[in-house]
């Protein structure tokens, strides 16, 4: 069954790059009636947060991302401790006693020499009795994984196609602390054979990690899942931003971004398919193909996920939005106002003007008279918009603007916004009446 995992670290709140990827890989498991998971990264201790946990949590609900299971690293210790002493027993990891001062020192003479910065297995090459003495000098020392250098490294990327590694060049992976705390590398990869994952999704950044990973899943005699790393986001302007790092749910809602807009925008952001407002994820789901990726940087830009936004906010049915409308708003009224908002806050403002009290429009002589009139002639018509504005038109010669603006002005103090006919009736007759007179006084 395909198995997707969406793994943050709680050191911080979800951005729009890693609901990004939740999203993907939640859709890649969807769209294969597969399963997707939520592995929470927290093997560091320090920089883990539960309040990031919740947090993480709470924005996939949001988002409608909802996880079909749940893993923490930091309840798993014992599969990695377990992994480790199988990989130790077949000489896949070696102890090593550099300082970090010592490895930055290496790695600048390397680099003075135009050598590319790699790990030298100094470590590997001590001898039992070297190693004996430097434990005995109290030196505990930190793990690394021995890379197998005798042939390349390869793997079909699901977005970059073909790709190679030397494992030549590549360093020999840190991967448990001198406190015997867990790196990343190894419990990812211990993680995603126990947890049966299929498919690992994630950005380019991991490129590296993969080659490396691919490795520890066979030396830890399971087959490798099939990757694809996606390229990353980036701003409007081109560049990286910062302001990509701290865009994640709290601040999208406070914008008035709805998550569906989210979903839509980030589905389709840096494939070949067009972004639209599509509503239902099923289409979005359906339409979901890794060969569609392009390798190219996708940009993310604000207008587009408003324009968004407020597409599907006007094509919303009422059912979905009528929890967080105001008070005593109805399915007519959600109708009525919708083509006119941006964002749902808008509504609020909207529906002041049904139910009023409004400012009395400040009008010219002439068409106070009018509204005395319109006022009279309401009496008869009722709330009927059409029936109203003919019979005006029909006593006063007025037609065009002069025939509907003095009305709207007067009904609801505004030069423009919802179409009058939905309006009129439910700001009621009666009410629609005394606001008439109102401003005809
Ligand atoms: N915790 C890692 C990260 O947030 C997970 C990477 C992965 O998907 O394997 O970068």
């Amino acid at each position: 069954m395909t198995t997707t995992r969406f793994a943050p670290s709680p050191t911080g709140r979800l951005h729009v790059g890693n609901i990004r990827t939740a999203l993907h890989n939640w859709m890649l498991a969807k769209k294969a009636g597969g399963r997707f998971l939520l592995r929470i990264d927290d093997t560091d201790a320090e920089r883990s947060k539960e309040e990031y946990v919740e947090a993480i949590r709470a924005d996939l609900a949001w988002l409608g991302l909802d996880p079909d299971g749940e893993e923490r690293q930091s309840q798993r210790l014992a599969l990695y401790e377990d992994a480790f002493e199988k990989l130790k027993a077949e000489g896949r990891v070696y102890p090593a006693y550099e300082t970090v001062q010592e490895l930055d020192l290496k790695r600048k003479i390397q680099l003075g020499r135009g050598l590319p910065p790699i790990y030298d297995r100094a470590a590997l090459a001590l001898t039992d009795a070297e190693r004996a003495a430097k434990e005995a000098e109290g030196i505990t020392p930190h793990w690394r994984f021995k890379l197998d250098q005798d042939e390349p490294i390869t793997w079909e990327d699901g977005v970059r196609g073909p790709q190679k590694f030397d494992p030549a060049q590549l360093s020999d992976p840190v991967i448990r602390r001198a406190d015997g705390s867990w790196l990343y590398m190894l419990p990812s990869a211990v993680d995603d054979i126990d947890m049966g994952v299929t498919d690992v999704l994630r950005g380019e950044d991991h490129v590296s990690n993969t080659a490396v990973q691919i490795q520890m899943f066979t030396a830890l005699h399971a087959a490798p899942p099939a990757f694809a790393h996606e390229a990353l986001l980036v701003g409007r302007e081109g560049k990286l931003s910062k302001r990509l790092g701290s865009l994640g749910c709290d601040a999208f809602r406070e914008q008035g971004i709805e998550p569906q807009a989210l979903v839509a925008m980030l589905a389709r952001l840096g494939t070949s398919l067009p972004v639209e407002a599509i509503a239902d994820r099923q289409v979005l789901v359906d339409s979901f193909d890794l060969s569609t990726f392009g390798r190219a940087p996708a940009r993310f830009d604000d207008d587009e996920l408003a324009r968004v936004n407020t597409a599907l906010l006007h094509a919303m049915p009422f059912e979905e939005v009528a929890g967080r409308l105001p008070e005593g708003m109805d399915e007519a009224a959600w109708e009525a106002i919708r083509p006119n908002i941006e964002t749902l806050a808008d509504v609020g403002e909207w529906w002041t003007i049904v139910t009023g009290p409004i400012d009395a429009p400040a009008l010219e002589a002439e068409d106070k008279a009018y509204c005395a009139q319109a006022a009279e002639e309401l009496a008869r018509t009722g709330d009927d918009w059409k029936a109203l504005t003919s019979a005006l038109k029909e006593s006063t010669g007025r037609k065009g603007k002069p025939l509907f603006l003095p009305l709207r002005q007067a009904l609801t103090g505004m030069d423009h916004g919802p179409d009058m006919a939905s309006l009129l009736p439910l700001i009621g007759a009666a009410e629609a009446k005394a606001r008439l007179e109102r401003a005809a006084a």
